[in-house]
């Protein structure tokens, strides 16, 4: 990558803890999750009937979980269970006591509903107020919030947070990405948020339009929404000086305040006395062990209008068991890489969009901006990765091109263990989003 060789910019200093669950002693924080759990378990038991009806096909009733451990004993709910209920058949309030609605978008069919008592907002406040907290934001920070306002959950989730925490929120959501930059230069704007695509885009743009954010007061990013990769991080921080922080969640949960990376940037801290994460094998839904990597398991501890047991969120990842140098007693999880939902098998291997991610950007002179597209010729699946350049390279003589063309073929070799077409593309040609970034475009099925 053809970057500045400056450093982002430090996190402030006299960092105040907003939250003392978050440094709960561990026996404490146990002994919590397990009467949150038993209270919830019984109130899904009570009032939701898939989860009613597969307890009793188990033989199970709630008096069964006696310890954090009896919850492997219990039933998975998954997406389809969701969508099978749409609208509110999960729904454990009154419709009098909901406050508030959400919907996923899915790309097929019906979405998926979700539903917030009045404590549930509060709490979703709660979370994303000690979200920010862990990224080093604070009261006086001046808040840029482009997550989408609206049905998703990014939007008022991060609003809500940010105010909670006595930061001043501009509430502009996704697009119109020169008024983004005009703002965010005109009003003193020190964290942004929104999804790590749109923010490289913004960052692009700003070039574009003259303004280097080294020498705005943004300091920090709380990017979310999609899965990306620590060369993303590396590209985002030397090109904008801004620290950038992953942080977590899933609309089924809450919306985003289930996990987040702090200053350390080594993993997410899970909210976990109102979340409780489980390690699973995908395949045989076992247990794992702690610091086994696998799919994460959601069960929320305080979630009054719908709560999720043993939720299966097709997140590939580990728990740090380590203490985290910030302090923090909640356990980590490693950053979310791969979801089993992302993955594409493709003449038999498996291929995950953050693998390509990876290969792409350890080469110099690419840009974050890609595109996979799957197709079939002659019955054979065939994989071309789409990326933009650097404008200097692409005016660059054509040995200088295809120089890079052959590195990036050998990167995506290496690491996928099949051979990929890459094509290079002008900058500027990919379509760009100021949501989740479509990364895949899967043509497989119209070309037989
Ligand atoms: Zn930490």
């Amino acid at each position: 990558m053809t970057e500045s060789a400056r450093p982002p910019k430090a996190p402030p200093h006299g960092f105040q803890p907003v939250s003392a669950m978050d440094y709960l002693p561990a026996d404490q924080l146990r002994q919590l999750q397990l009467q949150r759990l038993q209270t919830m378990v019984r109130r899904a038991y009570e009032r939701q009937v898939l989860f009613r009806d597969r307890m009793s096909g188990r033989g199970l009733t709630p008096h069964d979980l006696r310890t954090l451990g009896d919850l492997a004993q219990l039933p998975f709910t998954i997406k389809t269970d969701l969508r099978d209920t749409y609208p509110f058949g999960l729904f454990a309030s009154s419709m009098s006591d909901v406050v508030r609605l959400h919907a996923s978008s899915g790309t097929t069919g019906k979405p998926i509903v979700v539903a917030y008592t009045r404590e549930d907002v509060q709490v979703w406040a709660e979370v994303m107020q000690r979200t920010f907290a862990a990224c080093g934001v604070h009261a006086g920070d001046i808040v840029q919030n482009a997550y989408g306002y609206g049905l998703f959950t990014g939007g008022l989730g991060a609003h809500y947070g940010a105010e909670a925490l006595g930061a001043t929120v501009i509430p502009i959501s996704g697009g119109n990405t020169d008024r983004q930059i005009m703002v965010m230069k005109d009003f003193g704007v020190t964290v942004i948020c929104c999804t790590p695509s749109y923010f490289v885009h913004m960052i692009e743009r700003a070039g574009q339009l003259g303004v280097d954010m080294h020498q705005l007061p943004i300091r920090a990013g709380l990017f979310g929404a999609e899965p990306w990769t620590e060369q993303m991080r590396h590209h985002i921080q030397q090109t904008s000086g801004v620290c950038a922080y992953d942080i977590y969640g899933l609309s089924e949960i809450i919306g985003p305040g289930v996990g987040s990376e702090c200053t350390a940037q080594a993993g997410l801290h899970i909210f976990e006395d109102h979340f409780y994460p489980e390690i699973i094998d995908p395949e045989t839904g076992q247990s794992l062990e702690e610091g086994e990597e696998g799919e994460l398991v959601l069960t929320t501890l305080s979630k009054w209008a719908m709560p999720m047991i043993r939720y299966r969120t097709r997140d590939i990842t580990r728990v740090i068991p380590e203490p985290c140098p910030c302090g923090r007693t909640v356990r980590r999880i490693e950053r979310i890489g791969r979801r089993s939902d992302d993955m594409f098998i493709i003449r038999g291997v498996n291929v995950f969009p953050s693998q390509v991610e990876a290969a792409l950007l350890a080469v110099e002179g690419t840009l974050p901006h890609y595109q996979i597209v799957l197709t079939r010729e002659h019955g054979l699946d065939q994989m071309e990765v789409q990326l933009e350049v650097t404008p200097q390279l692409f005016s660059d003589r054509v040995g200088a091109l295809e120089e890079v063309r052959r590195k990036l073929a050998h990167s995506l070799e290496n690491t996928l263990g099949i051979h990929v077409k890459v094509q290079l593309a002008e900058p500027q040609s990919i379509e760009r989003s100021a949501g989740k970034a479509k990364r895949v475009i899967d043509k497989r099925d119209a070309t037989p």
